[in-house]
């Protein structure tokens, strides 16, 4: 018995599966298939970038396997440096030429779409399955009930026993289930391209726990808040780690600070510092030597809510967490009547108090050149209620959070996908009506609020440890660091790709930077990486480049004009 995943990778409002990242989904499969009896060997993991180059057997292994499961959905769809999720003719194709049981699922189970701003179609309307079937609930669970129960198969191979497909009840999994297949499917970890520098996922609860929901939002569609107990976690995260993980990003759930919360029938539930305190010192002590712990989506509301627990929550995770740490705020509009319309979360002054707060405590540069711990936006247009003047109520927010000399690492903006099923779904023609405006509008932000905040967030001379080099284009490196929302750093020379490099800041753009190696060793640099010094300007730096070599930091302050202040970017 064979079982190939194929990863078309996924990006939901709550976890995200795009290289670097590697989400729950591929693990939890495969420890649902070992947990059915197969050997580890018989289990095998291909994204579909991976797939895409070819590689020597793939396409047997296709054909041959038992059982392929493609994992497939981008519900917010983002721009993705080297990767490029699965389309429907890839789709198509592999279920074409594979011969043994098809299954799909994963967030395109909800429908799919191929940009914001357009509806979701079910997946029977835009993809031809070929046969396959479609898990109309939690995959895991679908492949999991596939086998034919011979009661507690551990260890055993079992053949040939699938079951009809159509037999199957398609269904969620359980707590208790995805605590046992998490760490079973950990060793999964070493067949993802990326590895070891892939960014783990962590899930520790998924629906939401408001009693009223965001018309757009996907996330209700799994229920009721479900949280993983804390235990489940971190033994996750040991078993993750004894194959070699050291990234992790706690990003699968809506909001991170109402992880186990009470309800007390208020908007939000309470949340529990202490239980934070536990999550974050178990996963340190089960991963002493991480490299990244970051974390994604935190409600504001529940930040203004409840200052005093999320003030104990920050201080907890800047204890345990890497530096370059971002809580994104899903705030959607700065529009009274958008936030109305469409039951959003949070006030425009109660979104800035949270960013006050989280400012006021996670604010300073941290080790890795980054701000500690710093909030993100993400703004949805084309929502129920929307006029021109939503355009202006959220771009003055954004103004007044610039002017406040506040910090943000991010601000998302997005048109609407509906899906069938949300209050959104054949209500979204603000998004056709008003596209225009919001492109123009998009291209202000970036402008006038994203290119004088990246100039704060990380000034000129900032130095940057440990960034990726990931794509060459046109002479330039692009790179990142690994973790949350990382800044996409353009390095104007060809360095080697899969390696880490310190980088000194040089330059702005709206949402991207450039930086040259840190330090530079400045007889062998190039005149463009020259250049850049910061505060050298190109007619100097010809000088510079005119008095190579130089012998040593004497020799160089001695001949170039001002040279103490470019002592700190450069090696000799
Ligand atoms: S608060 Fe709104 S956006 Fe967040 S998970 Fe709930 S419904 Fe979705």
């Amino acid at each position: 018995m064979k079982a190939l995943i194929i990863d078309g990778y996924v990006d939901e409002p709550a976890c995200l599966g795009v290289p670097p990242y590697f989400s729950p989904y591929p693990r939890y499969i495969a420890g649902a298939l070992r947990e059915r009896g197969l050997f580890e060997t018989d289990i095998h993991y291909l994204t579909i970038d991976r797939l895409r180059e070819n590689p020597p057997g793939a396409g047997e292994l296709i054909g041959k396997a038992d059982l392929v499961i493609v994992i497939a959905g981008t519900t917010v769809p983002g721009k993705y440096l080297r990767a490029t999720p699965i389309s429907p003719g890839e789709i198509e194709t592999i279920f074409r030429t594979a011969h043994g049981l098809k299954v799909i699922g994963g967030p395109i189970r909800l429908g799919f779409s191929g940009e914001g701003g357009k509806a979701a179609k079910g997946l029977g309307s835009r993809i031809s399955l070929e046969g396959a079937v479609l898990a109309e609930m939690d995959l895991e669970a679908f492949v999991f009930d596939l086998f034919e129960d011979f009661g507690g198969s551990k260890g055993k191979q079992p053949g040939s026993k699938l079951k009809a497909p159509e037999s199957v009840e398609h269904r969620f999994r359980t707590g208790t289930e995805i605590g046992r297949w998490a760490p079973l499917g950990a060793f999964l970890i070493r067949q993802h391209p990326d590895y070891p520098y892939c960014m783990c996922e962590l899930e520790t609860y998924r629906g939401c726990g408001r009693n009223i929901h965001c018309s757009f939002c996907t996330e209700p569609f799994y229920g009721a808040s479900d949280y993983r107990p804390v235990e489940d976690v971190v033994f996750e995260v040991s078993a993750l780690y004894s194959h070699g993980a050291r990234y992790f990003r706690i990003g699968r759930q809506p909001d991170l600070l109402s992880y186990q919360g009470t309800d007390t029938g208020g908007p939000v539930p309470k949340p529990d510092p202490s239980v934070i305190e536990r999550l974050y010192r178990g996963i340190r002590n089960a991963a002493p030597e991480l490299s990244v712990l970051h974390l994604d989506n935190a409600n504001p509301i529940t930040i203004s809510t409840y200052p005093e627990e999320a003030t104990q929550i920050i201080k907890t995770i800047l204890k345990y967490h890497t530096p370059g740490d971002v809580a994104a705020f899903g705030m959607e509009s700065a529009d009274p009547k958008v936030i109305r319309a469409n039951s959003l979360k949070a006030s425009p002054e109660e979104v800035f108090e949270a960013i006050k707060l989280v400012n006021s405590l996670g604010a300073s540069r941290g080790a890795n050149g980054l701000p500690e711990l710093l909030p993100g936006l993400n703004f949805v247009h084309g929502l129920m209620g929307e006029t021109k003047n939503t355009f202006q109520l959220n771009y003055d927010f954004l103004q007044q959070v610039l002017d406040s000399g506040l910090l943000l690492r991010r601000i998302n903006i997005r048109q609407v996908m509906a899906f069938p099923g949300t209050p959104m779904y054949g209500k979204d023609e603000a998004a056709g009506k008003h596209k225009k405006l919001f492109l123009k509008y998009k291209d202000q932000v970036r402008k006038n609020i994203d290119l004088p905040m990246l100039r704060r967030v990380v000034p000129e001379g900032t130095v940057l440890k440990e960034v990726m080099c990931e794509v060459h284009e046109k002479g330039i490196t692009f790179g990142r660091q690994l973790g949350s929302y990382p800044l996409l750093v353009g390095i104007p020379t060809s360095l080697p790709l899969r390696k880490f490099t310190d980088l000194t800041v040089t330059g702005h753009g709206m949402r991207s930077i450039t930086g040259i190696p840190h330090p530079l060793p400045i007889n062998s640099a190039s005149p463009a990486l020259l250049r850049e010094l910061p505060g050298l300007g190109k007619k100097a730096s010809d000088s510079v480049a005119a008095g190579l070599p130089y012998a040593d930091e004497e020799d160089f302050v001695r001949r170039v004009k001002e040279g103490e202040k470019f002592l700190k970017y450069i090696e000799f």
